[in-house]
């Protein structure tokens, strides 16, 4: 049996089964376009109902264009036949989307490809050059050094060919047509915080999803960081008004607090209910005004579309040192950091799931609730709360507040609100105003 959204926990066990996912997906390399994307979503795809998508290179997406698919074969620095630095040991060591290559080359002529990050001389960096055709190397600071003056072979076995963009949809259709969009990137190779975090929470978001239907309809993607929303924005122009809340998920498995990031409009639904429900779920929770950078949040953001569209994450992206490096491992997520991210989500989505604005029917003087069976015959705080409750419903609801605005003004829960106006609804002294929620 199906439960309702707001009353929906997430099960036993549902940090574990986070991690477990993130270490499956972990040694696949992964990138804007290409196999490793597809081989991600096969695994998301075993866990909830995906449609996959192929869009094709060359492909008009707004202002962009869908660029030539990637593939790795094998990529390697030898020297005396050794391999010295292999792709094959960490994805990390190819710069993403590096072009084909092969070669014999001296260490001064190679040094320009070679990237490392000196303040961390242990750590592999992340680079990647999708839009100007390269290629390079990552590697520890303390193995740059050790290199010693040689003819180096350097092979980058890489397909940079037509092919496709490939991204995934799951669409969970509730009682309105009304939609809640929830996307992750899936285009970093292994690095655990920053995507593979967001790829977890949102499949097991989609799999409680599926058993807690709400009244709106639910839509999540998993797509590549910018040129996949541009290209799902670009095939679904005509839907995005169904859009009434939206929330981009990334690096949510640290130990840094809930962090929320407004959306362009800054007091859209989705923007309110965070104010509300994230603070009640980590008292530390942080929250930031949009700005034009970040992840795909952006574009869902333009001015050109100006979703209701927020972004939650836990460290932001470069405020952690271990963001884009071979230190974004499987030991910096932990088990209770993704359940927690996963069970606020749904907490919020409740609240989104829940809020309506009503209409008193009897607003002239206050109704008797003695005559409707509303009136508390049982004294007791528990039920002195609920009939202020109902008093502040019949109060405020004039079509301008919503359940929240009710909520937030009487300082009472939100879960209250929502049961005493459904009930006020039931004795016909509440009609549901229809409108616009975003
Ligand atoms: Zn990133």
């Amino acid at each position: 049996m199906s439960v309702d959204l707001p009353r929906a926990r997430t099960p036993a066990g549902t940090g574990e089964r986070l991690q477990a996912l993130v270490r499956e997906l972990f040694p696949i390399c992964r990138s804007i376009t290409g196999d490793g994307v597809r081989e991600t979503l096969a695994a998301v795809a075993e866990r909830i109902p995906l449609d996959v998508h192929e869009v094709p290179t060359g492909a008009p997406v707004l202002d962009w264009t869908v660029p030539n698919e990637w593939n790795v074969r094998d990529a390697y620095i030898a020297k005396d036949g050794r391999r010295i630095v292999d792709f094959a040991e960490s994805n990390l060591h190819l710069v993403n989307y590096s072009e084909p290559f092969r070669g014999k080359l001296s260490l001064e002529e190679l040094r320009p490809r070679l990237h490392s990050l000196p303040e961390h001389p242990s750590w592999i960096p992340y680079r990647t050059s999708y839009y100007s055709p390269t290629w390079g190397f990552c590697l520890a600071d303390e193995e740059l050094r050790r290199l010693e003056e040689a003819e180096y072979e350097v092979v980058v076995d890489t397909t940079l060919a037509p092919g496709s963009l490939t991204y995934g949809e799951c669409y969970l259709p509730g009682e309105r047509e009304d939609e809640v969009l929830l996307t992750t990137h899936v285009c970093h190779p292994s690095l655990a915080n920053d995507n593979l975090s967001g790829i977890a929470v949102l499949t097991e978001l989609g799999a409680l999803l599926q058993e807690a239907r709400g009244s709106l309809s639910y839509r999540l993607l998993f797509i590549p960081g910018t040129i996949g929303s541009i290209t799902w924005l670009a095939r679904n122009k005509d839907q995005v008004d169904r859009i009434v809340a939206g929330l981009t998920l990334a690096c949510v498995g640290d130990g840094a607090p809930l962090t929320y990031k407004r959306s362009r409009r800054g007091n859209a639904t989705i923007d309110r209910a965070a104010e509300y429900t994230l603070p009640r779920v980590d008292e530390r929770a942080r929250f930031v005004d949009f700005i034009p950078w970040g992840w795909d949040e952006r574009q869902f953001n333009s001015p050109g579309f100006n979703l209701p569209v927020g972004s939650l994450c836990r460290s932001r992206e470069g405020e952690f040192t271990e963001y884009h490096s071979s230190a974004d491992g499987l030991d910096f997520v932990r088990p209770e950091a993704l359940e927690h991210a996963l069970s606020s989500v749904v907490e919020l989505l409740g609240v989104i799931d829940d809020e309506r604005h009503y209409v008193n029917l009897a607003p002239e003087g206050e109704p008797q609730l003695g005559k409707r069976g509303l009136y508390p015959t049982v004294g007791g705080s528990a039920a002195e709360q609920e009939q202020i409750a109902m008093l502040w419903v019949l109060n405020l609801s004039d079509g301008c507040h919503s359940l929240l605005d009710i909520a937030e003004r009487s300082q009472l829960p939100f879960e209250l609100v929502r049961e005493v106006a459904l009930r006020l609804r039931d004795a016909g002294l509440l009609a549901e105003r229809v409108e616009d929620r975003s």
